[in-house]
Formats: C-alpha cells, sequence, structure tokens
C-alpha cells in the first residue's frame, strides 16, 4: 500500500506488527491477539526454526534476521519509517541506515563517500562544530584535505568545486546558530555537474520542511536525537541514500558497529508520528518570538529564516516548506566578557526555557553557542561574538 499524505506515512510506515499469536483480522488467524505497536527486540541474535534458513539468512540469499549488530526489527522499523518520509516518491529508491548518534551517522556518511582513502572534502562553513571538527581531526589525519566555503555563496562555491574537484561537499539545510539556509537544489547541480557527493545534513530542516535526495543531493544525514526522535530522550543518528552509497553504509554499520539500540529506535520511531505536528507548531511559535525579539530594545539582532531581513529569505520560501523551529538573537551588550556576562545573566533568568544544548524536542531550549555547541571552534576559529568561522 503507498501512502500518500507525510502525515500518513508518519504514522504508519515502517510499523512492524508481531503476527505470532494467531493474528486477529491483521494477523491471518483470526484468533489470538498482537500488539499494534511496533515491539522492541531485544535480542542480540535471532534464530529460525531450520538452520537453512539461518544459512540463507547469514549469506544474504534471503532477507532474515541473525545478529543484531546486521539488523534488528525494531530499528529497520526506524529506518523504514525515515526513508518513507525522506522520499514521498519512490520510498524504495534509497535506504535509511540508523546509527548510535548522529556523529556516527555523518561519519558513516563520509566514509561512505570514499573519504577514508584521502581526497578533498569541501565544507560549510557554517557546519555544526563537532562535524567541521570531525572532518579535521579525523578525516584529516587520515590524509584528506579539508577545504571550506561560505555556502551561502554561489559564486564561491562553484568556484572551489571547479578549483579542487572534491570528493564530496557537505553542507546543513539551516545552519546553526546563524540559521543560514543551503539552496541545496543549486548546490547539487554544481556538485553531479563536477561528479562530487553531495552530503546534507538535514537535522534543522527535518524531511517535514525539506527532502534533499528529491533535489539531487546524493546522502542525507539526520542527528535524529533532535526533531525526529523529539522528545530529548534518546541520541541517535540516521543516514539516508541510494545507490551506490546504500551498500558502502550496510557494510560500515556491520564492521563499525555504531548500531542503534532497539530501545532507542522504538522511542524515535514513536516520536516519529508527531513529527509533522511538531514541527508545524514549533516553526509557528519560533516565527512568533523572532518577531517579537526583533522588536525589543535590548536585542540587537534576531536570526531566523521567517523575519524580512534575512539574507536567505528568498532561498528558504523555494527550498523549505517552512522557516524551522530554531532561532538565535544578539544582545545589545555586544561581544566580549560584557556581551558573555549579559547572556548568562539572561540565561540564568529563564524560568519556562531549559538552558541545556540541544533542539528540536519538545522543551524550549535555550543556550550560548560560544561556550557549547560551537565551543571547539573558540578560539581561534570563532569570533568575539563566539561562532563566525574565520
Ligand atoms: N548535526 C547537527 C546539525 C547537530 O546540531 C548535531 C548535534 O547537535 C549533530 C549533527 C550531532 O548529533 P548527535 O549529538 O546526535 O551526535
Amino acid at each position: 500500500m503507498q501512502l500518500k499524505r507525510f502525515e500518513t506515512r508518519a504514522v504508519h510506515a515502517g510499523e512492524r506488527r508481531a503476527r505470532e499469536n494467531g493474528g486477529g483480522k491483521n494477523g491471518g488467524g483470526g484468533k489470538g491477539f498482537y500488539p499494534i505497536s511496533t515491539p522492541v527486540h531485544l535480542s542480540t541474535t535471532f534464530a529460525h526454526d531450520e538452520i537453512e534458513q539461518t544459512d540463507r539468512v547469514l549469506g544474504g540469499e534471503e532477507f532474515g534476521y541473525s545478529y543484531a549488530r546486521y539488523g534488528n526489527p525494531t530499528v529497520t522499523a526506524f529506518e523504514d519509517a525515515v526513508a518513507a518520509l525522506e522520499c514521498s516518491g519512490d520510498p524504495d529508491g534509497a535506504r535509511a541506515f540508523a546509527f548510535a548518534s548522529g556523529m556516527a551517522a555523518m561519519h558513516a556518511a563520509l566514509s561512505a563517500a570514499e573519504l577514508g582513502g584521502g581526497g578533498t572534502v569541501l565544507a560549510a562553513e557554517q557546519l555544526y562544530g563537532s562535524t567541521a571538527t570531525l572532518l579535521v581531526q579525523v578525516f584529516g589525519a587520515a590524509g584528506v584535505e579539508v577545504r571550506f566555503v561560505d555556502v551561502c555563496d554561489l559564486e564561491a562555491v562553484r568556484k572551489k568545486v571547479a578549483e579542487l574537484s572534491p570528493r564530496a561537499v557537505v553542507v546543513e539545510t539551516i545552519s546553526n546558530p546563524l540559521l543560514r539556509v543551503a539552496d541545496v537544489p543549486a548546490i547539487a547541480e554544481i556538485t553531479r555537474e563536477a561528479g562530487s557527493t553531495l552530503i546534507v545534513d538535514a537535522t534543522f530542516s527535518t524531511p517535514y520542511l525539506q527532502r534533499p535526495l528529491e533535489l539531487g543531493a546524493d546522502i542525507v544525514v539526520h542527528s535524529a536525537t533532535k526533531y525526529l526522535s523529539g522528545h530529548g530522550d534518546l541520541t541517535a543518528g540516521i543516514v539516508v541514500a541510494g545507490a551506490p552509497y546504500d551498500g558502502a553504509l550496510d557494510s560500515l554499520r556491520k564492521l563499525v558497529g555504531g548500531t542503534l539500540g532497539p530501545f532507542e529506535a522504538w522511542l524515535a520511531l514513536r516520536g516519529l508520528k508527531t513529527l509533522p505536528l511538531r514541527m508545524e507548531r514549533q516553526c509557528e511559535n519560533a516565527s512568533e518570538v523572532a518577531g517579537r525579539l526583533a522588536s525589543h530594545p535590548k536585542v540587537s539582532k534576531v536570526n531566523h529564516p521567517s523575519l524580512k531581513n534575512h539574507p536567505d529569505g528568498e532561498v528558504a520560501r523555494r527550498v523549505l516548506d517552512g522557516s524551522g523551529g530554531l532561532l538565535s538573537f544578539e544582545l545589545a551588550a555586544g561581544d566580549g566578557e560584557e556581551g558573555r556576562a549579559a547572556a548568562f545573566r539572561f540565561l540564568n533568568a529563564l524560568e519556562l526555557c531549559v538552558t541545556a544544548p540541544s533542539l528540536g524536542d519538545i522543551y524550549t531550549l535555550a543556550i550560548h553557542p560560544a561556550t557549547s555547541s560551537h565551543r571547539e571552534l573558540s578560539p581561534p576559529g570563532a569570533s568575539a561574538s563566539g561562532w563566525r568561522r574565520t
């Protein structure tokens, strides 16, 4: 059955109802019962009635489960659900691979783009701090040349891609913390012509706001710790890609072993069901807060794609189905020690919002990027206000 609407897919896609108990009308037997939610399959290994089947499953001749690092039905349910959300037209065109964190997912995506053996990667200056550090410290140490570009400057991207012929280009759909919006279809055109792999970290947009594979990206990565699971109670990552990357991702997961546990997969699958509702409301709320802050006398600058003065307003309207649930702002107190003290006073005075570094869950979270999410870039990679790469 092809489920059309995003909201319907979010609820139903991937579900694996256990039917071993005789069934009921969906279970085949007309008797017995079955759970309506996918069970948490807490098992290290899986047995079959006959060892011949175990042999076929282990040999890859038959789909099935053998050993949890190779696959687990609860994890597959979450993967299938995310794949169905990323590819509205052809869910068979791409597969999703769940990992134990967003960073493990990004590491696998970069490895699947064959960066392991050297080559050049061109990365957005606006990348999440740990992703930039992963590139420089881990891939850089393995011989990969890592270069950065302002992805919001398409001419600069075109020039750098022509100059470097990078094996991979890495961007985020919406950047943290300045909320710059990448023109994914335009960048995909550039990378396609150059034969580079375009890796898009879509954590901030989720498939509700943009489906990068449909816009020409090759590999999509999410920290499922954020909006996808949505409740601030687990760490997970997921990569979605079709051929030729899916085979490498499957092998990497089996061999490196950064697999997602079944309980986290179950929580993530449950959270995913309300993704459209949460995203819609969080985008609305963020726009409202951004508008109010923009007219506050103690606030000097607000960053949110819904605002008229946002530098990527036109791109955002074209490539996103909404303006995102995160916003950032600068206090009029300015940069440096004084600015930092004012930011800390502000954060300490919050009553309802939780001052903790994450995003995309049901709590409103607030942080000071220079001393939290972007700490690794500061100093010397960040400006005095804490987050601009130089
Ligand atoms: N990508 C982005 C854009 C993020 O914001 C984060 C974490 O904040 C990650 C990746 C890493 O995800 P995780 O913390 O699940 O490893």
